[in-house]
């Protein structure tokens, strides 16, 4: 494993250490030059793995919002069609140190959004190393490209998955966090180092934990290469992709037996991601809407909106999943004015199966 070492570091060297001579004048200004954007509606933001699933909405919802967009992605798991054309492009790789900081001080953001990751708790369980190079390791490059070139704000796509099976739910931030697979513990990890960055660096950050990402956008919906993901793999029934689908595991200490997940529509990630850009948000945020559905019930659902019987397999556990993760989202809702336009899982799956309609192939 690669160990990484940070230089103490000067005023001299570091752009983002004051001299303790700086005075206030000097702050009002970088305070007056990053709210001004905001305030006028537009901000230079820097969009990681914009090229994802989640990435592309949120692009599609920045520009739409007036912003000016830079996505980096090394499209390994994006897609080049997925990317908005209204944006800049860069094809690159978080791990290429060099390249993320020449990238990031060409743009010059106000804002870096972090989607750039893997994320897949079975692929973590078999491939771990995967997990801490490419979303820790590759991460810090990016991380420190925004400290380096005075990035006032990042924000991060965290997971539930930091929480492990919970105590209780419906979960809140405060809930400890123990993690149960290699990509829950890549994500705590960065969350942590976004902690110290912020207290030596005064790098504002927002990291939101997502539960279930799922739907689509009337463009830009879900497509993976290889598809783990139980709505898009229920969904390959009624589209003549696979005659049956897949339940892993019957056995957990649930009212059906399947896994309960906190399903949240893409589009409603999203407009968290804009709200989190305000200066002065800060901290970490829960999203989803605050109901648990099964696995059955999720199968169940994709019958009801495509009119298909959907057969099942039942197959033994996914290593890694925790029975029931449902999500107490009050936080973002009270601190940063979030309200999910499409709380429900029937219009989650609607906009998913208008898409995949639309879409056989995906972006192939
Ligand atoms: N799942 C399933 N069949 C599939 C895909 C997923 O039973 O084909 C289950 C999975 O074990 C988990 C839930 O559905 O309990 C949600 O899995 P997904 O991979 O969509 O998201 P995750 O919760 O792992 O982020």
């Amino acid at each position: 494993m690669r160990a990484f070492a940070f230089p103490e570091r000067t005023h001299e060297e570091h752009p983002r250490i004051r001299k303790p001579c700086e005075d206030i004048t000097l702050e009002f200004w970088h305070c007056l030059l990053f709210a001004a954007p905001v305030f006028f509606g537009s901000m230079n933001v820097f969009v990681t793995g914009g090229a994802g699933y989640i990435g592309s909405v949120c692009v599609e919802e920045l520009l739409n919002s007036g912003h000016k967009v830079t996505v980096f992605d090394n499209l390994t798991e994006g897609h080049r069609s997925a990317v908005d054309s209204r944006t800049t492009f860069i094809q690159g790789e978080l791990s290429d140190e060099a390249g993320i900081k020449r990238a990031v001080r060409e743009a010059k953001p106000e804002a870096i959004i972090h989607f750039a990751a893997n994320a897949l708790v079975g692929e973590s369980m078999t491939n771990p190393g995967k997990y801490f190079r490419n979303n820790v390791a590759s991460g810090l490059n990016l991380l420190e490209a925004a400290v380096e070139n005075g990035a006032k704000k990042f924000v991060f796509s965290s997971t539930c998955a930091t929480y492990g099976p919970p105590d209780r739910v419906p979960m809140t931030e405060d809930l400890p966090q123990r993690p149960i697979n290699p990509y829950g513990e890549s994500k705590l990890m960065f969350e942590k180092m976004l902690l110290w960055y912020q207290q030596i660096y005064k790098l504002e950050f927002v990291a939101f934990r997502y539960f279930n990402a799922a739907g689509a956008s009337e463009q830009f919906g879900e497509h993976h290469r290889i598809e783990t993901h139980l709505i898009p793999n229920v969904l390959k029934v009624p589209l003549g992709q696979a005659t049956q689908c897949e339940i892993y595991g019957t056995d957990y200490p649930t009212p059906d037996g399947t896994c309960i997940r906190d399903y949240i529509h893409v589009v409603d990630l999203s407009a968290a991601h804009i709200l989190a850009l305000a200066p002065g948000k800060q901290g970490f945020f829960n999203l989803g809407n605050g109901d648990g559905y099964s696995v059955r019930e999720v199968i169940k659902t994709c019958e009801a909106v495509t009119g298909t019987k959907i057969p099942v397999i039942e197959q033994p556990r996914r290593p890694g999943d925790p029975p029931k993760l449902v999500a107490a989202a009050d936080k973002a809702k009270n601190e940063l004015g979030w309200k999910p336009k499409f709380p429900k899982l029937q219009q989650i799956v609607e906009t998913a199966w208008n898409w995949h309609k639309k879409h056989p192939k995906g972006y192939a």
